[in-house]
Protein backbone atom coordinates (compact mmCIF):
# COMPACT_ATOMS: atom_id res chain seq x y z
CA UNK A 1 0.00 0.00 0.00
CA UNK A 2 0.98 3.55 -0.52
CA UNK A 3 3.46 5.72 1.72
CA UNK A 4 2.26 9.48 2.48
CA UNK A 5 5.27 12.12 2.95
CA UNK A 6 4.09 15.37 4.19
CA UNK A 7 5.94 18.47 3.33
CA UNK A 8 5.63 21.67 4.97
CA UNK A 9 9.18 23.39 5.89
CA UNK A 10 11.25 20.86 4.35
CA UNK A 11 9.94 22.28 0.27
CA UNK A 12 12.71 20.15 -1.12
CA UNK A 13 13.53 17.08 -3.11
CA UNK A 14 17.24 16.71 -2.33
CA UNK A 15 18.62 15.51 1.26
CA UNK A 16 14.78 15.41 2.07
CA UNK A 17 14.72 12.18 3.94
CA UNK A 18 11.12 11.41 4.36
CA UNK A 19 10.77 11.60 0.72
CA UNK A 20 14.14 9.31 0.16
CA UNK A 21 12.86 6.84 2.74
CA UNK A 22 9.13 6.12 0.65
CA UNK A 23 10.65 6.11 -2.46
CA UNK A 24 13.35 3.52 -0.83
CA UNK A 25 10.26 1.39 -0.24
CA UNK A 26 9.22 0.83 -3.71
CA UNK A 27 5.30 1.45 -2.91
CA UNK A 28 3.45 4.56 -4.88
CA UNK A 29 4.21 7.70 -2.93
CA UNK A 30 1.73 10.65 -1.85
CA UNK A 31 3.33 13.40 -1.20
CA UNK A 32 0.92 16.62 0.43
CA UNK A 33 1.53 19.93 1.83
CA UNK A 34 -1.02 21.08 4.45
CA UNK A 35 -1.45 24.71 5.25
CA UNK A 36 -2.70 24.29 8.90
CA UNK A 37 -3.29 27.36 10.39
CA UNK A 38 -6.14 25.61 12.77
CA UNK A 39 -4.45 24.04 15.77
CA UNK A 40 -4.41 25.84 18.10
CA UNK A 41 -1.10 28.36 18.65
CA UNK A 42 -0.04 27.39 15.36
CA UNK A 43 1.03 30.63 14.35
CA UNK A 44 -0.03 32.17 10.88
CA UNK A 45 2.61 32.99 8.64
CA UNK A 46 2.93 36.32 7.96
CA UNK A 47 2.14 38.08 4.56
CA UNK A 48 5.71 37.96 2.65
CA UNK A 49 6.09 34.70 3.94
CA UNK A 50 3.02 33.74 2.04
CA UNK A 51 4.05 35.01 -1.17
CA UNK A 52 7.61 32.89 -0.72
CA UNK A 53 5.83 29.77 0.19
CA UNK A 54 3.58 29.89 -3.00
CA UNK A 55 6.83 30.41 -5.40
CA UNK A 56 8.45 27.59 -3.44
CA UNK A 57 5.31 25.65 -4.14
CA UNK A 58 5.41 26.23 -7.30
CA UNK A 59 9.10 24.84 -8.03
CA UNK A 60 8.17 21.78 -5.61
CA UNK A 61 5.13 20.77 -7.64
CA UNK A 62 7.56 20.70 -10.57
CA UNK A 63 10.59 18.77 -9.23
CA UNK A 64 8.30 16.11 -8.06
CA UNK A 65 6.30 15.83 -11.23
CA UNK A 66 9.66 15.77 -13.09
CA UNK A 67 10.48 12.58 -10.58
CA UNK A 68 6.86 10.83 -10.91
CA UNK A 69 5.33 12.22 -8.24
CA UNK A 70 2.28 14.82 -7.51
CA UNK A 71 2.01 17.36 -4.55
CA UNK A 72 -1.40 17.47 -3.27
CA UNK A 73 -2.10 20.79 -2.02
CA UNK A 74 -4.48 20.79 1.01
CA UNK A 75 -5.48 23.31 3.66
CA UNK A 76 -6.96 22.23 7.41
CA UNK A 77 -6.35 20.64 10.55
CA UNK A 78 -3.17 17.76 9.90
CA UNK A 79 -4.94 15.12 11.53
CA UNK A 80 -7.66 15.49 9.59
CA UNK A 81 -6.11 15.90 6.16
CA UNK A 82 -4.22 12.55 6.79
CA UNK A 83 -7.12 10.78 8.09
CA UNK A 84 -8.89 11.75 4.62
CA UNK A 85 -5.88 11.02 2.96
CA UNK A 86 -5.46 7.29 4.22
CA UNK A 87 -9.00 6.57 3.81
CA UNK A 88 -8.52 8.21 0.20
CA UNK A 89 -5.60 6.36 -0.59
CA UNK A 90 -5.14 2.86 1.32
CA UNK A 91 -1.38 4.25 2.98
CA UNK A 92 -0.15 2.31 5.74
CA UNK A 93 2.58 4.44 6.17
CA UNK A 94 3.11 8.13 7.10
CA UNK A 95 6.68 9.98 6.73
CA UNK A 96 7.28 13.60 7.62
CA UNK A 97 10.32 15.86 8.58
CA UNK A 98 10.65 16.98 11.78
CA UNK A 99 9.18 20.28 12.60
CA UNK A 100 10.64 21.86 15.81
CA UNK A 101 8.56 25.35 16.77
CA UNK A 102 6.52 23.82 19.91
CA UNK A 103 3.18 23.98 18.25
CA UNK A 104 3.90 22.46 15.06
CA UNK A 105 5.87 19.99 16.96
CA UNK A 106 2.78 19.33 19.09
CA UNK A 107 0.78 18.88 16.32
CA UNK A 108 3.31 16.09 15.15
CA UNK A 109 3.13 14.76 17.72
CA UNK A 110 -0.38 14.31 18.14
CA UNK A 111 -0.40 12.64 14.42
CA UNK A 112 2.15 10.27 15.86
CA UNK A 113 -0.12 9.05 17.99
CA UNK A 114 -3.15 8.94 16.44
CA UNK A 115 -2.06 7.03 13.18
CA UNK A 116 -0.47 4.65 15.22
CA UNK A 117 -3.57 3.73 16.97
CA UNK A 118 -5.01 2.59 13.49
CA UNK A 119 -1.81 0.27 13.07
CA UNK A 120 -0.29 2.99 10.49
CA UNK A 121 3.40 3.24 10.26
CA UNK A 122 4.14 6.94 11.41
CA UNK A 123 8.47 7.89 10.96
CA UNK A 124 9.85 11.40 10.99
CA UNK A 125 13.09 12.29 9.97
CA UNK A 126 15.63 14.84 10.47
CA UNK A 127 17.12 17.91 8.42
CA UNK A 128 16.23 21.29 9.57
CA UNK A 129 18.94 20.91 12.24
CA UNK A 130 22.40 19.25 12.54
CA UNK A 131 21.39 18.74 16.37
CA UNK A 132 18.47 17.57 18.64
CA UNK A 133 16.83 20.02 20.70
CA UNK A 134 16.08 17.39 22.92
CA UNK A 135 19.46 15.78 22.70
CA UNK A 136 21.39 17.98 23.43
CA UNK A 137 22.29 18.55 26.96
CA UNK A 138 24.61 20.45 29.48
CA UNK A 139 26.81 18.89 31.69
CA UNK A 140 24.25 18.81 34.22
CA UNK A 141 21.31 17.45 31.88
CA UNK A 142 19.81 20.92 31.01
CA UNK A 143 19.62 22.98 28.08
CA UNK A 144 21.90 25.30 26.88
CA UNK A 145 21.04 29.41 27.51
CA UNK A 146 24.23 30.87 26.41
CA UNK A 147 25.71 30.74 22.93
CA UNK A 148 29.62 30.08 22.84
CA UNK A 149 29.15 26.44 25.17
CA UNK A 150 26.56 25.48 23.06
CA UNK A 151 28.46 26.12 20.05
CA UNK A 152 31.57 24.40 21.16
CA UNK A 153 28.76 21.41 22.30
CA UNK A 154 28.18 21.04 18.44
CA UNK A 155 31.78 21.44 17.32
CA UNK A 156 32.96 18.83 19.65
CA UNK A 157 29.59 16.70 19.21
CA UNK A 158 29.22 13.91 16.32
CA UNK A 159 30.03 15.28 12.64
CA UNK A 160 27.42 16.50 10.77
CA UNK A 161 25.49 13.69 8.36
CA UNK A 162 26.31 13.82 4.51
CA UNK A 163 23.03 15.07 2.64
CA UNK A 164 20.74 12.68 1.52
CA UNK A 165 20.63 12.36 -2.58
CA UNK A 166 17.74 13.27 -4.07
CA UNK A 167 15.24 9.99 -5.67
CA UNK A 168 15.88 9.63 -9.35
CA UNK A 169 12.61 8.29 -9.62
CA UNK A 170 9.31 7.87 -7.58
CA UNK A 171 6.18 5.93 -7.75
CA UNK A 172 3.56 8.62 -7.70
CA UNK A 173 0.10 7.97 -6.68
CA UNK A 174 -2.18 10.02 -8.95
CA UNK A 175 -5.91 11.11 -8.29
CA UNK A 176 -6.29 9.28 -4.80
CA UNK A 177 -7.07 12.52 -2.96
CA UNK A 178 -8.27 15.93 -4.39
CA UNK A 179 -6.18 18.73 -3.74
CA UNK A 180 -6.52 22.39 -4.04
CA UNK A 181 -4.56 24.13 -7.09
CA UNK A 182 -1.80 26.53 -5.75
CA UNK A 183 -4.10 29.91 -6.12
CA UNK A 184 -6.81 27.87 -4.33
CA UNK A 185 -4.41 28.31 -1.36
CA UNK A 186 -4.50 31.83 -1.75
CA UNK A 187 -1.39 32.68 -0.46
CA UNK A 188 -0.50 35.61 -3.05
CA UNK A 189 -1.08 39.26 -2.33
CA UNK A 190 -3.71 40.60 -4.50
CA UNK A 191 -5.09 44.20 -4.22
CA UNK A 192 -3.13 45.43 -4.27
CA UNK A 193 -0.23 43.55 -5.18
CA UNK A 194 2.96 44.85 -3.01
CA UNK A 195 5.18 42.12 -4.53
CA UNK A 196 7.50 43.93 -7.10
CA UNK A 197 10.34 44.43 -5.42
CA UNK A 198 10.29 40.58 -3.73
CA UNK A 199 10.54 39.45 -7.14
CA UNK A 200 13.59 41.04 -8.02
CA UNK A 201 15.32 40.08 -5.50
CA UNK A 202 14.28 36.27 -4.99
CA UNK A 203 14.23 33.32 -6.33
CA UNK A 204 12.43 31.24 -4.21
CA UNK A 205 12.60 27.52 -4.50
CA UNK A 206 15.36 24.59 -3.94
CA UNK A 207 17.21 25.59 -7.19
CA UNK A 208 17.19 29.10 -6.67
CA UNK A 209 18.89 28.07 -2.58
CA UNK A 210 21.51 25.96 -4.71
CA UNK A 211 22.30 28.91 -6.79
CA UNK A 212 22.74 31.27 -3.71
CA UNK A 213 24.67 29.42 -2.21
CA UNK A 214 27.62 28.68 -5.16
CA UNK A 215 27.39 31.81 -5.79
CA UNK A 216 27.77 33.10 -1.82
CA UNK A 217 30.65 30.57 -1.88
CA UNK A 218 32.68 31.38 -5.24
CA UNK A 219 32.40 35.11 -4.44
CA UNK A 220 31.56 36.25 -1.20
CA UNK A 221 32.75 33.46 1.52
CA UNK A 222 36.49 34.59 1.45
CA UNK A 223 35.82 38.22 2.35
CA UNK A 224 32.73 37.05 4.92
CA UNK A 225 34.12 37.72 8.31
CA UNK A 226 34.78 41.54 7.03
CA UNK A 227 32.08 42.34 4.58
CA UNK A 228 28.72 40.44 6.74
CA UNK A 229 28.46 43.74 8.56
CA UNK A 230 28.76 46.35 6.11
CA UNK A 231 25.08 46.48 4.60
CA UNK A 232 25.69 48.60 1.80
CA UNK A 233 28.04 45.40 0.44
CA UNK A 234 25.97 41.72 -0.84
CA UNK A 235 28.76 40.43 1.60
CA UNK A 236 26.11 37.76 3.25
CA UNK A 237 24.28 35.18 2.20
CA UNK A 238 21.12 35.67 1.68
CA UNK A 239 19.95 31.82 2.31
CA UNK A 240 17.90 32.73 5.64
CA UNK A 241 14.11 32.88 3.72
CA UNK A 242 15.74 29.40 1.50
CA UNK A 243 16.40 27.64 5.38
CA UNK A 244 13.42 28.81 6.70
CA UNK A 245 11.09 27.24 4.10
CA UNK A 246 13.64 23.83 4.46
CA UNK A 247 14.80 24.37 0.35
CA UNK A 248 18.20 23.91 1.90
CA UNK A 249 19.25 21.82 4.64
CA UNK A 250 22.16 22.95 6.99
CA UNK A 251 23.59 19.20 5.91
CA UNK A 252 24.20 20.83 2.44
CA UNK A 253 25.17 24.10 3.53
CA UNK A 254 28.26 22.76 5.83
CA UNK A 255 28.85 19.80 3.41
CA UNK A 256 29.43 22.38 0.61
CA UNK A 257 31.68 24.58 2.57
CA UNK A 258 33.49 21.06 3.63
CA UNK A 259 36.61 22.17 1.76
CA UNK A 260 36.47 26.09 2.44
CA UNK A 261 39.10 26.79 5.94
CA UNK A 262 39.26 30.45 5.95
CA UNK A 263 38.32 32.81 8.51
CA UNK A 264 35.50 33.43 6.32
CA UNK A 265 34.25 29.92 5.98
CA UNK A 266 34.95 30.09 10.25
CA UNK A 267 32.55 32.85 10.68
CA UNK A 268 30.24 31.55 8.63
CA UNK A 269 29.97 27.94 10.34
CA UNK A 270 29.03 30.57 13.38
CA UNK A 271 26.58 32.02 12.19
CA UNK A 272 24.25 29.09 10.75
CA UNK A 273 25.26 27.67 14.76
CA UNK A 274 23.35 31.08 15.80
CA UNK A 275 20.24 29.39 13.72
CA UNK A 276 20.98 26.31 15.55
CA UNK A 277 20.81 27.89 18.77
CA UNK A 278 17.84 29.67 18.48
CA UNK A 279 15.91 26.42 17.75
CA UNK A 280 17.50 25.47 20.97
CA UNK A 281 16.05 27.93 22.92
CA UNK A 282 12.55 27.84 21.49
CA UNK A 283 12.44 24.47 22.21
CA UNK A 284 13.14 25.04 25.65
CA UNK A 285 10.75 28.15 25.44
CA UNK A 286 8.03 27.41 23.70
CA UNK A 287 6.73 31.06 24.98
CA UNK A 288 9.59 32.44 23.30
CA UNK A 289 7.77 34.75 20.92
CA UNK A 290 5.55 35.93 23.80
CA UNK A 291 6.95 36.07 26.88
CA UNK A 292 10.58 37.58 28.16
CA UNK A 293 12.88 34.83 28.26
CA UNK A 294 13.83 36.71 32.03
CA UNK A 295 10.74 37.08 33.44
CA UNK A 296 11.97 40.54 35.29
CA UNK A 297 11.33 41.78 31.90
CA UNK A 298 7.77 41.16 31.72
CA UNK A 299 7.09 43.78 34.20
CA UNK A 300 8.78 46.61 31.79
CA UNK A 301 6.61 49.26 31.40
CA UNK A 302 6.66 49.90 27.77
CA UNK A 303 5.16 53.06 25.69
CA UNK A 304 2.20 52.81 23.85
CA UNK A 305 2.37 54.82 20.56
CA UNK A 306 0.88 54.26 17.27
CA UNK A 307 2.32 57.42 15.72
CA UNK A 308 5.73 56.06 16.30
CA UNK A 309 5.23 52.52 15.95
CA UNK A 310 4.32 53.26 12.18
CA UNK A 311 7.08 56.15 11.59
CA UNK A 312 9.24 53.30 12.58
CA UNK A 313 7.43 50.44 10.05
CA UNK A 314 7.34 53.07 7.16
CA UNK A 315 10.52 54.48 7.88
CA UNK A 316 9.91 57.35 8.55
CA UNK A 317 12.20 58.29 12.20
CA UNK A 318 14.28 60.73 10.73
CA UNK A 319 17.67 58.33 11.93
CA UNK A 320 18.76 57.42 7.98
CA UNK A 321 20.28 54.20 8.87
CA UNK A 322 16.89 53.17 10.86
CA UNK A 323 14.67 54.23 7.63
CA UNK A 324 17.06 53.09 5.30
CA UNK A 325 16.55 49.57 7.40
CA UNK A 326 13.13 49.68 7.40
CA UNK A 327 12.75 50.31 3.73
CA UNK A 328 14.70 47.71 2.50
CA UNK A 329 12.41 45.18 4.85
CA UNK A 330 9.30 46.80 3.23
CA UNK A 331 10.38 46.40 -0.27
CA UNK A 332 12.22 42.93 -0.51
CA UNK A 333 11.37 41.43 2.79
CA UNK A 334 14.74 40.77 4.03
CA UNK A 335 17.21 43.38 5.85
CA UNK A 336 20.44 42.91 6.79
CA UNK A 337 21.53 41.79 10.08
CA UNK A 338 23.40 44.46 10.85
CA UNK A 339 20.26 46.80 9.95
CA UNK A 340 18.30 44.69 12.29
CA UNK A 341 19.98 45.20 14.91
CA UNK A 342 20.21 48.97 15.01
CA UNK A 343 16.55 49.37 13.91
CA UNK A 344 15.44 46.82 16.68
CA UNK A 345 17.37 48.74 19.32
CA UNK A 346 15.96 52.06 18.16
CA UNK A 347 12.46 50.58 18.60
CA UNK A 348 12.95 49.32 22.09
CA UNK A 349 15.22 51.37 23.55
CA UNK A 350 14.92 54.58 21.91
CA UNK A 351 11.01 54.53 21.61
CA UNK A 352 10.67 51.82 24.25
CA UNK A 353 8.34 50.08 22.78
CA UNK A 354 7.08 46.55 23.58
CA UNK A 355 9.93 44.40 21.03
CA UNK A 356 6.81 41.78 20.70
CA UNK A 357 5.58 44.76 18.07
CA UNK A 358 8.73 44.49 16.09
CA UNK A 359 8.55 40.81 16.44
CA UNK A 360 4.90 40.95 15.05
CA UNK A 361 5.70 43.36 11.81
CA UNK A 362 9.01 41.28 11.02
CA UNK A 363 6.85 38.07 11.09
CA UNK A 364 4.77 40.18 9.15
CA UNK A 365 7.25 41.75 6.70
CA UNK A 366 10.41 39.07 6.57
CA UNK A 367 10.39 36.31 3.98
CA UNK A 368 12.71 34.49 6.08
CA UNK A 369 10.46 35.29 9.43
CA UNK A 370 11.49 32.48 11.29
CA UNK A 371 9.73 31.41 14.04
CA UNK A 372 13.22 30.66 16.21
CA UNK A 373 15.28 33.51 15.00
CA UNK A 374 12.61 36.18 15.22
CA UNK A 375 11.82 36.09 18.47
CA UNK A 376 15.08 34.93 19.65
CA UNK A 377 16.59 37.62 17.99
CA UNK A 378 14.08 40.51 18.92
CA UNK A 379 14.83 38.97 22.66
CA UNK A 380 18.39 39.39 22.02
CA UNK A 381 18.46 43.24 21.41
CA UNK A 382 15.49 44.11 24.08
CA UNK A 383 17.96 42.18 26.62
CA UNK A 384 15.63 40.17 28.08
CA UNK A 385 17.14 36.79 26.01
CA UNK A 386 18.71 34.29 27.52
CA UNK A 387 22.43 35.34 26.06
CA UNK A 388 21.34 38.88 25.25
CA UNK A 389 23.07 41.69 24.75
CA UNK A 390 23.71 43.98 28.21
CA UNK A 391 20.63 46.12 28.61
CA UNK A 392 22.97 49.17 28.87
CA UNK A 393 24.26 48.51 25.45
CA UNK A 394 22.10 51.40 23.38
CA UNK A 395 23.11 51.59 19.77
CA UNK A 396 23.54 55.08 18.44
CA UNK A 397 22.14 54.88 15.34
CA UNK A 398 24.52 57.88 14.40
CA UNK A 399 27.83 56.44 15.12
CA UNK A 400 26.18 52.75 13.90
CA UNK A 401 25.63 54.53 10.54
CA UNK A 402 28.80 56.15 10.13
CA UNK A 403 30.58 53.15 10.88
CA UNK A 404 29.08 50.62 9.04
CA UNK A 405 27.83 52.67 6.20
CA UNK A 406 30.62 54.93 5.77
CA UNK A 407 30.39 55.59 2.41
CA UNK A 408 26.64 56.08 2.87
CA UNK A 409 25.78 53.71 -0.10
CA UNK A 410 23.30 51.58 1.97
CA UNK A 411 21.43 54.97 2.98
CA UNK A 412 21.63 56.71 -0.35
CA UNK A 413 20.48 53.63 -2.25
CA UNK A 414 17.32 53.02 0.69
CA UNK A 415 16.68 56.86 1.56
CA UNK A 416 17.16 58.54 -2.18
CA UNK A 417 15.62 61.85 -0.53
CA UNK A 418 19.20 62.30 1.04
CA UNK A 419 21.46 61.26 -1.88
CA UNK A 420 22.92 64.68 -2.59
CA UNK A 421 24.14 65.06 0.92
CA UNK A 422 27.65 64.76 1.69
CA UNK A 423 29.01 61.62 3.64
CA UNK A 424 29.53 63.47 6.92
CA UNK A 425 26.20 64.56 7.32
CA UNK A 426 24.15 61.51 5.75
CA UNK A 427 23.88 60.06 8.76
CA UNK A 428 22.56 63.22 10.90
CA UNK A 429 20.99 65.07 8.61
CA UNK A 430 20.02 67.67 11.20
CA UNK A 431 23.47 68.83 11.85
CA UNK A 432 24.27 69.85 8.50
CA UNK A 433 23.94 73.88 7.97
CA UNK A 434 20.64 74.80 6.55
CA UNK A 435 22.40 76.54 2.97
CA UNK A 436 23.71 72.96 2.90
CA UNK A 437 20.37 71.06 3.27
CA UNK A 438 18.93 73.51 0.51
CA UNK A 439 22.03 72.70 -1.68
CA UNK A 440 21.06 68.76 -1.55
CA UNK A 441 17.16 69.46 -2.06
CA UNK A 442 17.09 68.50 1.62
CA UNK A 443 13.92 70.13 3.92
CA UNK A 444 14.01 68.33 6.92
CA UNK A 445 10.39 67.93 8.14
CA UNK A 446 9.39 67.95 4.81
CA UNK A 447 10.60 65.97 2.30
CA UNK A 448 12.53 64.20 4.92
CA UNK A 449 11.44 64.14 8.49
CA UNK A 450 13.07 65.52 11.66
CA UNK A 451 13.86 62.87 14.32
CA UNK A 452 11.12 61.93 15.95
CA UNK A 453 13.23 61.42 19.21
CA UNK A 454 16.33 62.81 20.44
CA UNK A 455 18.77 59.85 20.92
CA UNK A 456 20.49 61.26 24.13
CA UNK A 457 17.69 61.99 25.69
CA UNK A 458 15.77 58.79 24.82
CA UNK A 459 19.29 56.97 26.21
CA UNK A 460 18.58 57.97 29.56
CA UNK A 461 15.27 57.45 29.77
CA UNK A 462 15.62 53.72 28.29
CA UNK A 463 18.50 53.34 31.03
CA UNK A 464 16.16 54.52 33.53
CA UNK A 465 13.36 51.99 32.67
CA UNK A 466 15.78 49.27 32.15
CA UNK A 467 17.31 50.08 35.70
CA UNK A 468 13.69 49.42 37.17
CA UNK A 469 13.38 46.23 36.26
CA UNK A 470 16.63 44.92 36.69
CA UNK A 471 17.10 43.07 39.41
CA UNK A 472 20.80 42.32 39.48
CA UNK A 473 21.47 45.86 39.34
P1 LIG B 1 24.29 35.04 6.53
O1 LIG B 1 25.19 36.00 7.23
O2 LIG B 1 24.66 34.61 5.18
O3 LIG B 1 24.17 33.78 7.50
C1 LIG B 1 23.81 32.46 7.04
C2 LIG B 1 22.69 31.91 7.87
O4 LIG B 1 23.06 31.81 9.24
C3 LIG B 1 21.45 32.77 7.84
O5 LIG B 1 20.68 32.51 6.70
C4 LIG B 1 20.77 32.35 9.13
O6 LIG B 1 20.05 31.15 8.97
C5 LIG B 1 21.94 32.11 10.06
N1 LIG B 1 22.20 33.34 10.82
C6 LIG B 1 23.03 34.35 10.49
N2 LIG B 1 23.03 35.29 11.45
C7 LIG B 1 22.19 34.88 12.40
C8 LIG B 1 21.76 35.40 13.66
N3 LIG B 1 22.22 36.56 14.14
N4 LIG B 1 20.87 34.70 14.38
C9 LIG B 1 20.40 33.52 13.93
N5 LIG B 1 20.77 32.96 12.75
C10 LIG B 1 21.65 33.64 12.00
N6 LIG B 1 17.00 35.43 10.86
C11 LIG B 1 16.09 34.65 10.26
O7 LIG B 1 16.45 33.69 9.58
N7 LIG B 1 14.75 34.87 10.40
C12 LIG B 1 14.28 35.91 11.16
O8 LIG B 1 13.06 36.06 11.29
C13 LIG B 1 15.22 36.78 11.78
N8 LIG B 1 14.80 37.84 12.51
C14 LIG B 1 15.75 38.67 13.08
C15 LIG B 1 15.30 39.75 13.84
C16 LIG B 1 16.23 40.61 14.44
C17 LIG B 1 15.75 41.78 15.29
C18 LIG B 1 17.62 40.38 14.27
C19 LIG B 1 18.63 41.29 14.91
C20 LIG B 1 18.05 39.30 13.54
C21 LIG B 1 17.13 38.42 12.94
N9 LIG B 1 17.56 37.30 12.18
C22 LIG B 1 16.61 36.49 11.60
C23 LIG B 1 18.99 36.92 12.12
C24 LIG B 1 19.79 37.47 10.93
O9 LIG B 1 19.60 38.84 10.82
C25 LIG B 1 19.43 36.79 9.61
O10 LIG B 1 19.49 35.38 9.76
C26 LIG B 1 20.39 37.19 8.49
O11 LIG B 1 20.39 38.59 8.32
C27 LIG B 1 19.98 36.49 7.21
O12 LIG B 1 20.77 36.90 6.14
P2 LIG B 1 21.77 35.89 5.42
O13 LIG B 1 21.10 34.62 5.11
O14 LIG B 1 22.39 36.65 4.30
O15 LIG B 1 22.84 35.66 6.59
Amino acid sequence: SPVIVLLRRDLRIRDNGALAAAADTGRPVLPIFILDEENDGVRPIGAASRWWLHHSLHGLQKALKKVGAELVLKRGRTADVVAEAIDASGADTVFWNRRYDPAEAAVDAALKTGVRERDIVARSFDGALTHEPSLLKTGSGGFYKVYTPFWKALESGVEPRDPIDPPSSIQGLKGSLDGLTLDELGLLPAKPDWSAGLRECWTPGEDGAHRRLHDFIEESLPDYERSRDIPGKAGTSGLSPHLTFGEITPFQILAALHKSHGAGAAKFRKELAWREFSYHLLFHNPHLRDRAFRPEYDDFEWRRDGKALKAWQRGLTGYPIVDAGMRELWRTGWMHNRVRMIAASFLIKDLLIDWRDGERWFWDTLVDADPANNPASWQWVAGSGADAAPYFRIFNPVLQGERFDPDGDYVRRWVPELAKLPDRFLHKPWEAPPALLAESGVTLGETYPAPIVDHHAARDRAMKAYRAVRSDE
